[in-house]
């Protein structure tokens, strides 16, 4: 199929092309290259727009035709938590207007196949420690409130006009499928611990008397190579048949704590560092990981790599960038 990847040009978008062209799809790459870079994306076709700028469904109309697009992965948004409780509108902006013109392009030029990058952020934060998809969603800031928002436009789509739509819940996604592709970043802890290192700061854990076995927080780290693999599971199950809309974890189903992942970073590199343990972070939940017994039935997919494999791959990443 050739599907167009919006946010192709990014740490997780250029991972899920290198995915679809291994299974054997032609992508194409839509991305306004913000934060995106073109180098990942090797001879993958470019189509460089702001998908929530006001001209963008008559572009997207145009490449559909162009391209002969039959689905599409929409991973492009604003994506840090912080800035969306500093910018709503902005958040609420970039991240819905962005849906809505694709959806009208979409249904214009008859492109019947979507997969939604959603995020455990739609949970907020939640008083159990592992989360099924039936969990009652209360997100906590305007990133988490967009991709809700997200996931209900699908919904809407699929029960108007029938789109064929999956959303994907993303846990904590770390580590570089190719050395090329590593998340530059600096936004989530494994980047910025790596970051510390390199800089010979202390890295910093935010909090140390949460209510979990060594006091650190508890996250659900998952691969991106796992998780582009993950897309590609929801193609094939979406051309299987015309259904309802479907939202799926992608985790391991493991939570690893911040204590956990600096020991694989110790192990890993065999690197020298100092941590301090400072106050907790506002808004951080103690523990969240995925239920992912639905993406194990349904889609038969299943996380391959470990704490360990996430760590060392991003280190091997990371230090063949250039300085
Ligand atoms: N964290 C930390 N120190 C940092 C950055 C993050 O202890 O410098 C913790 C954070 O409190 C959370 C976990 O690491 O428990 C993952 O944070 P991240 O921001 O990567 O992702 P989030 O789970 O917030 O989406």
């Amino acid at each position: 199929m050739k599907i167009l990847v919006t946010g192709g040009a990014g740490y997780i978008g250029s991972h899920v092309i290198r995915a679809l062209k291994v299974a054997g799809h032609e992508p194409i790459a839509l991305d306004d290259l913000t934060s995106g870079k073109q180098v990942r994306l090797g001879d993958t076709p470019l189509v460089q727009i702001d998908l929530a700028s006001p001209g963008a469904t008559e572009v997207l109309i145009d490449a559909f035709r162009e391209y002969e697009v039959s689905g599409v992965i929409h991973l492009a948004a604003r994506k840090s938590v912080g800035e969306s409780v500093e910018k709503p509108e902005y958040y609420y902006q970039q991240n819905l207007h962005s849906v809505t013109n694709l959806l009208v392009a979409m249904r214009a030029a008859n492109v019947m196949n979507m997969v939604f990058s959603s995020s455990a952020a739609t949970y907020g934060s939640p008083d159990v420690p592992q989360v099924d998809e039936d969990y009652n969603c209360r997100p906590i800031n305007p990133y988490g409130e967009t991709k809700l928002i997200g996931e209900w436009m699908m919904a809407a789509a699929n029960q108007s006009w029938g789109l064929r739509t999956v959303s994907l819940r993303y846990f904590n996604v770390a580590g570089a499928g190719f050395e090329e592709l590593a998340d530059t970043a600096v936004a989530n802890l494994i980047p910025i611990a790596f970051n510390a290192i390199a800089n010979k700061k202390a890295i910093q854990i935010f909090g140390s008397d949460w209510p979990t076995p060594d006091g650190s927080c508890v996250r659900d780290y998952i691969h991106v190579q796992d998780l582009a693999d993950a897309h590609i599971s929801a193609l094939e199950y979406l051309s299987q048949d015309s259904r309802e809309h479907s939202v799926f974890n992608v985790g391991t189903g493991t939570g690893s704590s911040v204590l956990e992942v600096i020991q694989s970073i110790r192990d890993v590199t065999g690197l020298e560092f100092e941590v301090d343990l400072v106050p907790r972070r506002p808004g951080d939940p103690a523990a969240l990981s995925a239920d992912v017994s639905r993406i194990e039935k349904t889609l038969g997919w299943k996380a391959k790599h470990t704490l360990d494999d996430i760590v060392s791959s991003h280190y091997r990443a990371i230090s063949k960038q250039p300085l």
